[in-house]
């Protein structure tokens, strides 16, 4: 390496870093197309088609009729991957046009991809659509039994007190109202769960490193992924804030790499 090579490259990493830190709103969903090799779309589109927002009561999903509509609630709502498609079904699978959602997260820079986002979609500027600066654990601006389906994707492993943002969660809801949760979880098959950890465990920072040149926050995430409770005992955190847990409490997704709870509030 010569010594202008070397300067050159000095000189060039302040700005990468910071390209790093000021595009991770904006790449964020390339690196989760990366990381899930695109499964996390369809386990989204999944999570919201067994939601089946917009019908005429929020816990059943046999009814078809014209509701009022939904007052949804999206946490950590990040770049309304989630609440789009929500609006989406509630008013093109269940004749739903006055379901409303807010999206809230405690990242202003997520919840700004997420309204510039939300410019590119028929809910530009509707009243449909609002945003909440707020964090899970203390959703002060939201009134107890105000929302009749509360939503958390791959957000709720992150929160640092996830009882209490549970509680929250049930504070808010009306009663009947519906806590679903899509987070990844626990792989059943144990062939499959060595293959998986190999992939996590090695491919995932490798591709961070790569692709956004950021090692150690990929690293987080495969650790925060391992550390997150496991399907029975989510649920029974579930049942813990309060919420009624139908069935079994959950759905696998692709082995249990990813799961679905939900809980009600009686
Ligand atoms: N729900 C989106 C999705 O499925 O694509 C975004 C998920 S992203 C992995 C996690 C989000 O959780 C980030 O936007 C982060 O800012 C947010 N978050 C982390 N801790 C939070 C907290 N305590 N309260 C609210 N949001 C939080």
């Amino acid at each position: 390496e010569t010594v202008a090579e070397a300067e050159k490259e000095a000189r060039g990493k302040p700005v990468l870093v910071a390209g790093v830190f000021s595009n991770v709103a904006e790449n964020y969903d390339t690196m989760n197309d990366f990381m899930s090799l695109g499964i996390h779309r369809l386990w989204k589109d999944h999570f919201v088609r067994s939601i089946n927002p917009g019908t005429s009561t929020p816990s059943s999903s046999s009814q078809t009729s014209p509701s009022p509509g939904w007052t949804m609630l999206d946490v950590a709502g990040g770049t309304g991957d989630i609440a789009f498609r929500l609006l989406d079904h509630a008013t093109n699978i269940n004749a739903s046009p006055s379901s409303t959602i807010t999206i809230s997260d405690i990242n202003p820079s997520m919840l700004a991809e997420g309204r510039k986002r939300s410019l590119t979609t028929v809910y530009a500027h509707s009243s449909r659509l609002s945003f909440l600066l707020a964090n899970s654990e203390h959703l002060e601006s939201v009134s107890d039994n105000s929302i009749d389906l509360y939503t958390v994707a791959f957000g709720i492993r992150n929160f640092t007190d996830q009882p209490k943002a549970l509680r929250e969660a049930y504070r808010v809801l009306k009663p009947g109202g519906v806590f679903a949760c899509l987070e990844f979880s626990g792989v059943t098959n144990s062939l499959f769960d060595a293959v998986y950890k190999r992939w996590s465990f090695g491919a995932i920072p490798l591709i961070g490193q790569l692709v956004a040149g950021d090692r150690a926050s990929y690293q987080y995430l495969v650790e925060s992924i391992e550390k997150h409770p496991k399907q029975e005992e989510f649920r029974d955190m579930i049942r813990e804030a309060g919420f009624e847990v139908p069935g079994k409490g959950w759905e696998d997704l692709t082995g249990g790499i990813a799961a679905i709870h939900k809980g009600i509030k009686p």
